[in-house]
């Protein structure tokens, strides 16, 4: 077999097709699709409306093991399957994908266009500014992070009246407003002139897509304009800002408002959270992130359309592509069609959140999941040396290893499960390596079925595109065609420390779960403050099924420790935090959300 040639020379070997011929092809009106050059196009909102009467397609998920800090190819097996049943199939497909942040991209893990001859190309176009999205999110999220230390500091320092005169013209300057708006804008500020916010109660950050680990801690306000008020701060990446997550789960331009106007960033010293509609920014944000809102079409290597939109990660936030990207591909491609997505790292994160949160406010089910294994994180799983990346690979990944390979399905075999919870047919899809003997591959598949799999097939889409996946794609549209059981793991209106229990113990597999003293505070708190009736958004190691990255395979007998909770309104979930992993490379950015 000829060597595959790395990522960027195949992705630039290619001539990949002019963007608005994709775009009428796919069944796009030339004025629903604004044009950003000749391979990256946006498409309007509008469109959702003249298909509102279109049946859905078919919705698959892919997912994975627990996986090793390389990355088993879940992006690749996403593109990989949507390359066998769009051009060897001949099905109506669209694959939706995050946008990956420089954060990793710069970093040990690279882009996310998945690799070989399974990618959405152009790759430089899709890993970096794409059509802009990313910087639109870090522009709105500073903006309120300004808007924050601005209005303690003024409340600091300045009378009411003065106080009052500075504030109107921040919400957007009266002269712009009618005679009704501008009574209640002085209503507003009349009432909330002093938010009386408490400097240390700040949950909001500000972000920058540059993996900076020197602005993970900062002290602001140190220039004498600011007269002694400074404050201990700190950078996270872009994609963990809520605004991200935000754009993700929106279903409208007016749905993305509101959520806006409703982002928690502080408390006051009376305990009553302080909004950003508080802060009078809202508005600014919903104008910044007006073309942001609207998913990026590009294509495969093949010829087949994805849409780019969104890019939270699965650990620290959701790790789920749009929800607006999903529904419009699936009515693009109709009935008997499938929309390809992608949960972001293994089943127990980015696939229990896109179910239990994603799924939840999209109504969307999905009919198939397709959980992404390979040799090398099983065998890892078994008990094999750690692997890392820029490191040769040990013996025991490169030699056949039957005996390793066996006791480490048991991740995939709790990963199965796991996706059995929520009622959908799981086809594992076994992501072969040039190392991986056949007999590896046929254990993996053997185990795979025994542990309740639809299906399980070997794949090599990452060496010869689509056509390496079309037994995948197969298994796929079997599935697909299964009657839906799917639920929901737990119920939204459980209190809070019971949803993160069933998440722990179901998912994770913990005995139970600690609520350190500044979470048990925070349960309090957002129940008190109504909201307690939240979906969960865990934010945990990617590495272990378990809280720490070194337990791999199964680990059992451990308490879950939750140090932090935050409420993340405008998305409507909150989030416990029973982790920091600092230490672990492929994440380091992603220390920097705690
Ligand atoms: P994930 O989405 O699970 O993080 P990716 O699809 O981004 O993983 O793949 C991670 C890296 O591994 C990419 O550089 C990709 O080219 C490479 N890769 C994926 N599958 C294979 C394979 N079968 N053989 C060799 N390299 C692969």
């Amino acid at each position: 077999q000829k060597p595959v040639p790395s990522d960027i020379v195949i992705s630039r070997s290619c001539v990949p097709k002019s963007i608005d011929h994709l775009a009428r092809e796919v069944g796009l009106l030339s004025d629903e699709v604004e044009l950003y050059g000749k391979t990256k196009a946006k498409v309007q909102l509008s469109i959702m409306k003249r298909m509102q009467a279109q049946p859905d397609g078919k919705y698959v998920v892919v997912t994975g093991i627990t996986p090793t800090p390389l990355g088993e190819g879940k992006s690749t097996t996403t593109i990989g399957l949507v390359q066998a049943l769009g051009a060897h199939m001949k099905l109506n497909v669209f694959a939706c994908v995050r946008q990956p942040s420089q954060g990793p991209t710069f970093g040990i893990k690279g882009g996310a266009a998945g690799g070989g001859y399974s990618q959405v190309i152009p790759m430089e176009e899709f890993n970096l500014h794409l059509t802009g999205d990313i910087h639109a999110i870090t522009a709105a999220n500073n903006l309120v992070a300004a808007a924050i230390d601005a209005r303690i500091f003024h409340e600091s320092t300045q009378t009411d009246k003065a106080l009052y005169n500075r504030l109107v013209p921040l919400s957007g300057g009266e002269r712009k407003f009618s005679p009704i708006q501008i009574n209640r804008l002085k209503k507003r500020f009349t009432r909330f002139a002093r938010l009386d916010m408490d400097p240390s109660s700040v949950t909001w950050q500000r972000v920058l897509d540059t993996n900076d680990r020197f602005l993970r801690k900062i002290t602001i306000g140190q220039s004498p304009t600011e007269k002694g008020y400074t404050r201990e701060a700190q950078f996270d990446i872009t994609v963990a800002s809520e605004i991200m997550a935000v754009l993700a789960l929106t279903s409208s331009l007016e749905d993305m408002r509101q959520r806006l106007t409703k982002m928690v960033v502080a408390t006051s010293r009376s305990g009553d959270p302080i909004t950003t509609e508080d802060l009078g920014v809202s508005g600014a944000l919903a104008v910044l992130m007006k073309d942001a809102i609207k998913p990026n079409l590009m294509q495969t290597l093949e010829g087949n359309p994805v849409f780019v939109h969104a890019g939270p990660f699965a650990n620290i936030a959701h790790g789920n592509s749009s929800i607006l990207a999903d529904k419009i591909a699936l009515k693009l491609v109709g009935p008997e069609g499938f929309v390809v997505t992608e949960a972001g790292f293994g089943a127990d994160i980015g696939m229990e959140k896109f179910f239990n949160i994603k799924c939840r406010y999209s109504g969307l089910r999905p009919h198939v999941v397709v959980l992404v294994a390979t040799v090398r994180a099983l065998k890892m799983h078994g008990g094999g040396p750690t692997v890392s990346a820029g490191m040769p690979l040990p013996k025991e990944y490169i030699n056949e290893n039957l005996e390793l390979l066996e006791k480490g399905c048991s991740n995939m075999r709790k990963q199965i499960e796991n996706a059995q919870h929520f009622g959908v047919p799981v086809v594992v899809a076994v992501n072969g390596f040039k190392t991986d003997t056949e007999t590896e591959l046929d254990l993996v598949c053997k185990m795979a079925k025994a542990a309740g799999a639809f299906d399980a097939v070997h794949c090599s889409h990452w060496a010869e595109g689509g056509a390496g996946a079309v037994a995948l794609g197969q298994a796929v549209q079997r599935a697909s065609e299964t009657p839906s059981k799917f639920k929901f793991l737990y119920d939204l209106e459980l209190p809070i420390a019971d949803k993160i229990r069933i998440i722990a113990q179901k998912i994770y597999g913990a005995d139970d779960i600690e609520l350190l003293p500044e979470a048990q505070h925070k349960v309090e708190l957002y129940t008190k403050q109504g909201f307690g009736s939240l979906p969960i958004c865990m934010a945990k190691t990617h590495l272990s099924l378990s809280h720490e990255a070194d337990k791999k395979g199964v680990p059992t007998g451990f308490i879950l420790p939750i140090r932090d909770i935050r409420a993340s309104v405008g998305l409507w979930f909150s989030f416990p935090a029973g982790w920091h992993d600092a230490d672990d490379p492929r994440s380091a950015h992603q220390a920097l959300f705690l």
